[in-house]
């Protein structure tokens, strides 16, 4: 199942067949343009010129029964009468880009005539287009300017990195090792709500199933793995010669041979559930997410399913992680948040190369574990959390900065410290107003554009806390937002 973009063109009879081959030509070369720039990581592939409603109602419907097809780029090179669309689009199940782009980047101003004005109709075509997807609440992205533009390319870059994801969400699996954290609220949720509303489920399964496949893997195959860490990091011979990381390496190796065996595309652990396992499953989980694996702690499964999409989004080399708001230094000229967990922080946002330590870990009453330790990089960020809010779903975005860790040699585990967007009293009280979680998708690499994208196909509220954020106007925005999103 590799995902791919149909660039489909919308056109009509009206001008003759002459017209419709220089269309089909023109929409040709532009969809070549698009799957061979480098801003758009997705295949894309041109489809043949639509020109009247059995057309498109039969192209909306195959879109749907591909298993290929992540999304559509639509495009009116001509004028293309929209209720022709009607039949078609009001039954299309995947995402939608309208690009609005013109085939000529300059008028002929010498030469320009009613034939050339005839073909190239996108200014009003587009209009009739764009009416009609407003009339029938057609979530889609709109991207304006000419094709070879690049910042026309960086927004379509972007939504086809989130149709990436969301094409992985659809049908994906997510495996809960036990429940949630005792009385913890904003780590529940609806799972029936979400796998109507995002396309994944959530399951439970047994942690004596669990322990079962740790105990399976080989002595010889985690003395192979824990050689394979010692290339990747930075291990102590105490700490590569001793028990607690062939412990911590079975655990990863098991999880793993679990989640690849039910196709699951992320977990979730609890620290008060680990009946059989000698320790937590966070080098697991550290292993597993720089893996490209959803996780989330404590049963948190909508912050795994957020992590694996956001992973999705950023395919190879990308700098995404499980994260918590942990503990705050809170001087007034510049307040900062320290970001970490227990243990489960992904090594694809650090800085330098991890060390694999062994040490106590106060909470689970289980053998000392085995992390991975080390700084966060520095540079621009965000956090995300996606929370339950009963009715339906809400996504919260806050911008940071994320600053040089400065040393903490009591610390042994991976962290990242944080200034806030607009500035830290700004961004927390709007974060807590709207309810976001201490848990969240942490990333460099992922932009509040794809998260915004993402919120647009799920149709779910999104609210960023940025540069531009005001805190009345923010609570406003959460107040209006009540009744716009009420089902
Ligand atoms: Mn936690």
């Amino acid at each position: 199942m590799t995902p791919e973009i149909w660039f489909v063109t919308g056109s009509q009879h009206l001008y003759g067949p002459e017209t419709l081959k220089q269309v089909a030509e023109n929409s040709r070369r532009i969809a070549e343009a698009l799957d061979a720039a480098g801003q758009i990581p997705v295949k894309v592939v041109f489809k043949p010129i639509l020109t009247d409603p059995e057309m498109i109602r039969n192209l909306c419907q195959e879109a749907n029964a591909s298993s290929n097809c992540a999304g559509l780029i639509l495009w009116m090179h001509t004028f293309s009468p929209a209720k022709m669309w009607i039949g078609g689009l009001t039954k299309l199940t995947k995402p939608v880009c309208h690009l609005h782009t013109q085939f000529n980047r300059d008028l002929p101003w010498d030469a320009i005539d009613m034939d050339f004005m005839n073909l190239n109709q996108a200014a009003h075509g587009d209009r009739e287009a764009g009416h009609l997807h407003t009339r029938i609440g057609l979530r889609r992205k709109v991207v304006v300017g000419h094709w070879s533009d690049p910042e026309v390319l960086d927004r379509l870059g972007a939504w086809s990195r989130v149709v990436r994801g969301w094409h992985d969400l659809q049908g994906a699996k997510f495996c809960r090792f036990g429940d949630n954290m005792r009385q913890v609220s904003v780590t529940e949720g609806d799972k029936v709500s979400a796998e109507v509303r995002f396309g994944f489920s959530v399951n439970t399964f047994g942690l004596g199933d669990l322990v079962k496949v740790v105990n399976e893997i080989s002595n010889a195959t985690v003395e192979s793995a824990v050689k394979g860490l010692a290339d990747e990091y930075s291990i102590s011979s105490e700490v590569l010669s001793g028990q607690g990381l062939k412990d911590a390496t079975r655990i990863w190796l098991g999880v793993e041979a679990f989640l690849k065996d039910g196709g699951f595309a992320g977990f979730t652990t609890t620290f008060e559930d680990l009946h059989g396992l000698k320790q937590l499953q966070g080098f697991a989980a550290q292993q597993l997410m720089k893996a490209g694996y959803g996780f989330g702690a404590e049963g948190d499964w909508k912050t795994a399913a957020l992590l694996r999409f956001m992973k999705q989004v950023d395919g190879e080399g990308g700098a995404t992680s499980f994260m918590e708001d942990y503990t705050y230094h809170l001087d007034a000229k510049r307040p900062l948040v320290l970001g970490a967990h227990m243990l489960e922080i992904c090594p694809t946002i650090a800085a330098t190369k991890p060390t694999v330590e062994v040490h106590p870990l106060g909470i689970g009453g289980k053998e000392d574990p085995a992390r991975l330790v080390f700084d966060a990089k520095t540079g621009p960020a965000l956090n995300a959390s996606l929370v339950d809010l009963g009715h339906r779903f809400r996504l919260i975005v806050n911008e940071v900065e994320a600053v040089a860790v400065p040393p903490m040699p009591n610390l042994p585990v991976a962290r990242a410290v944080w200034d806030c967007k607009p500035d830290f009293k700004t961004a927390v009280g709007a974060w807590i107003y709207a309810g976001g979680a201490h848990h969240t998708a942490y990333s460099y690499s992922v932009n509040t554009e794809h998260l915004r994208d993402f919120a647009e196909i799920a149709g779910i509220e999104v609210v960023v806390i940025d540069e531009s954020t005001n805190l009345h106007q923010f609570r406003n925005e959460l107040r209006w937002n009540d009744s716009a999103y009420r089902a």
